[in-house]
């Protein structure tokens, strides 16, 4: 199914590699207009020279710098909070620097940007779709996966309550909850065949995602064709959750 976002608007947070470079690609595509955020220019460079977009440079660990910087995301109808960062350590071994860090992106800074854009959509009265990158980790615990493994959690309950409240203004609110997706991240957490084997062997498809295949639910999910789908977490996981 060929989806169409002509006239609409959409940002797409850590846009400059891996999943997020895909959305945004994909989107582009389906014609709509592109705002990227990243916080590696050079990313964000290479992103423009291939699809006609706008980009916005920020770090949304920094919650000043990224309001300041989301001054630019004006009649924005479509918004992915893809940016999300992991770091592995042991449970006994996790540190508050590291936790802090990976909450402060994945989890803080898809509310501080869903907060602007949410308020914006409403202003317009026009409604929206949002669409977050969380997880098949926020509901598996994975070996040294602690602190992404709660931010996951924590990013699919905020999207239930961002749900509940943003729903009465006409703006869907959904999770994509992928298993692994062979990007640079998927590659630094799984990269080596004896870590990875064991969970590919309990996905029935027995293949990994790639970036397109969740690009392509993202979409869906954005689209007036998911009109009534609003508040789920949605497995991109070849079946790994029927086990
Ligand atoms: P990736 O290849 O590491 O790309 C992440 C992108 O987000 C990068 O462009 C990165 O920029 C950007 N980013 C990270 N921290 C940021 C920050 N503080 N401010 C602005 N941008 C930031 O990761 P990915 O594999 O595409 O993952 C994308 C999303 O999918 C994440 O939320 C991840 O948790 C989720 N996910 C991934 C997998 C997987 O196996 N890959 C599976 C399930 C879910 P820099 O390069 O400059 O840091």
């Amino acid at each position: 199914m060929k989806l169409d976002f002509n006239g609409k608007r959409v940002l797409v947070t850590g846009a400059g590699k891996g999943i997020g470079r895909e959305i945004a690609r994909h989107l582009s595509a389906c014609n709509a207009s592109v705002l990227a955020l990243g916080r590696t220019e050079a990313d964000l460079i290479a992103l423009q020279d291939e699809i006609a977009c706008e980009a916005i440079c920020v770090d949304l660990s920094d919650v000043s710098a990224t309001r300041d910087a989301l001054g630019k995301a004006i009649n924005i109808e479509l918004l992915v909070n893809n940016a999300g960062i992991s770091i592995l350590e042991p449970f006994l071994d996790v540190s508050i620097e590291a936790f802090d860090e990976v909450f402060a992106v994945n989890v803080r800074g898809a509310l501080v940007v869903s907060q602007f854009v949410a308020r914006e959509m409403i202003a317009s009265g026009k409604g929206g779709a949002i669409v977050n990158l969380s997880s098949l980790a926020s509901s598996r615990a994975l070996a040294d996966h602690t602190s992404y493994c709660a931010s996951k959690g924590a990013l699919d309950q905020l999207t239930r309550m961002m749900a509940l409240e943003l729903g009465p203004h006409d703006i869907r609110v959904n999770a994509v909850n992928p298993t692994v997706t062979l990007t640079p991240m998927g590659e630094m957490a799984w990269g080596d065949p004896a870590k990875s084997g064991p969970i590919l062997a309990r996905i029935p498809l027995g293949r990994f995602a790639r970036p397109l295949q969740v690009a392509e639910v993202v979409a869906w999910l954005l689209s007036d064709a998911a009109d009534m789908v609003h508040g789920v977490t949605l497995p991109v996981d070849g079946g790994f959750s029927v086990g």
